[in-house]
């Protein structure tokens, strides 16, 4: 870890100040062209004296916004100061936690995992058009079928079809033969360059794909392929749980990752991680920005930067020990979870480095379901499976409260 470390309460303020006074303060500052100031102080009172020790509501008071890209080129000037913790918060998770090199990678925090899927797929899709011609109708989406719906958001989007592939019931494993098959057929019926959205945790199961299936049956057919990891669920789980992952950018197979930070890492909503290497981004400049200063090669337009200081405040708060720890207690969580599972003899999905159960719904009746809000895979009848994500108000108290009611049953 060479940026990301825990600091004191003291000196995260410290931080924080600081990036605020580089930003122009529309309190104080003559600021005549933006559409923007800090929020209503009717509304939100700016001089609240809880504010003073409190950065991160300090800053969605001042209400910077991080329109654009940061990583690349130059930036609206009037919120320089935020800007460059966003700029930290994309280093620690790109070079410290996905193990890019220095400098060679661009990224922003969009408003969602849902964002930073979509753009990656926008990303590739222009890559294949600007550099191979590709008609829209010559690319494909591959992903697997328990992929996130955000996936087949951008594949009608972006007008790119999309291709599900299956997996087998119990283990939620990627058929090779059946992937092989669809791309086969993919490839005959007119199908030239490849978008691959690999899982790093999946949101129902859990389940992380083996990239190489995908990326040894298109290598086999010879087709140019760009492969993107959704990590939104995973992101801050798998990578600390696992040290021997390859789901990161030191495999020069992957070229982009969305992590969102408003799951497991428990920041405020709108804070989904966009993170690709260098040279991609690119592909999707909006030339008619031109307003913005900079290039804007974003989905979304304007964004809080509030959210870039929340990130970085749990970031820094934790450091990168603090995080693995708390990693760790829900490792341990889940495994008592599958102990008790295994001894009533209830059958369950569950990856070994992730903290989702996912149960056969036929162990499962529906009032305890709705009593512990276990949530279906699917909403009505046919449902098949139940999860339990175990998160950090999810203790080994609560989650006896559902194995005690399981050991009723029988
Ligand atoms: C939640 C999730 C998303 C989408 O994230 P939002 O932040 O809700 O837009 C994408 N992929 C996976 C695997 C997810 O779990």
């Amino acid at each position: 870890m060479r940026y990301w470390k825990k600091l004191s309460h003291k000196e995260l303020q410290r931080r924080i100040e600081k990036a605020l006074s580089d930003n122009v303060d529309f309190n104080t500052d003559t600021s005549l062209g933006y559409p923007a100031s800090k929020l209503d102080d009717k509304v939100f009172y700016s001089d609240a004296p809880f504010l003073k020790d409190a950065p991160t509501l300090k800053t969605y008071v001042a209400n910077p916004n991080h329109i654009g890209c940061h990583t690349i080129g130059s930036s609206e000037v009037a919120f320089t100061g935020t800007q460059e913790i966003e700029r930290e918060v994309l280093r620690v998770l790109a070079v410290d936690v996905f193990k890019c090199k220095e400098e060679q990678y661009d990224g922003y925090i969009a408003p969602g995992g849902t964002e930073a899927n979509i753009q990656a797929m926008w990303v590739f899709r222009n890559y294949f058009e600007n550099h191979f011609n590709a008609k829209n109708n010559e690319i494909a989406i591959l992903a697997s079928e328990d992929t996130h719906y955000s996936i087949p958001k951008g594949s009608n989007l972006l007008n790119i079809d999309l291709f599900s592939i299956p997996v087998e019931f119990e283990n939620r494993v990627i058929n090779v033969n059946v992937l092989d098959d669809i791309v086969k057929k993919a490839k005959e019926n007119g199908k030239k360059y490849f978008i691959v959205i690999t899982n790093m945790a999946t949101t129902m199961f859990g389940s992380v794909d083996d990239m190489n299936i995908y990326t040894s049956v298109l290598e086999k057919y010879d087709l140019p392929y760009k492969l993107h990891i959704d990590g939104a669920y995973g992101g801050f789980v798998y990578p600390f749980s696992n040290k021997e992952s390859t789901l990161n950018f030191a495999n020069p197979k992957v070229s982009s990752i969305t992590i969102d930070a408003h799951k497991m890492l428990q920041a405020p909503y709108g804070t989904g991680i966009y993170l690709c290497r260098k040279g991609l981004i690119e592909n999707v400049l909006t030339k008619e920005a031109e307003y913005v200063e900079g290039m804007d090669l974003t989905l979304c337009g304007s964004r809080s930067g509030a959210n870039a200081i929340a990130v970085w405040m749990i970031l820094f708060t934790y450091g990168p020990y603090g995080w693995y720890e708390k990693v760790s207690i829900l490792q341990m969580r889940t495994n008592w979870l599958c102990k008790q599972l295994d001894e009533l003899g209830i059958k369950y999905f569950r990856e070994e480095k992730m903290n989702i159960v996912t149960i056969h719904a036929e162990y499962i009746p529906e009032d305890i379901a709705v009593k512990y809000h276990l949530v279906p895979q699917k909403h009505g009848k046919g449902n098949k499976w139940y999860k339990v994500v175990v998160m950090d108000h999810v203790e080994i108290d609560n989650l006896m409260q559902l194995t005690d009611a399981l050991k009723e049953l029988r």
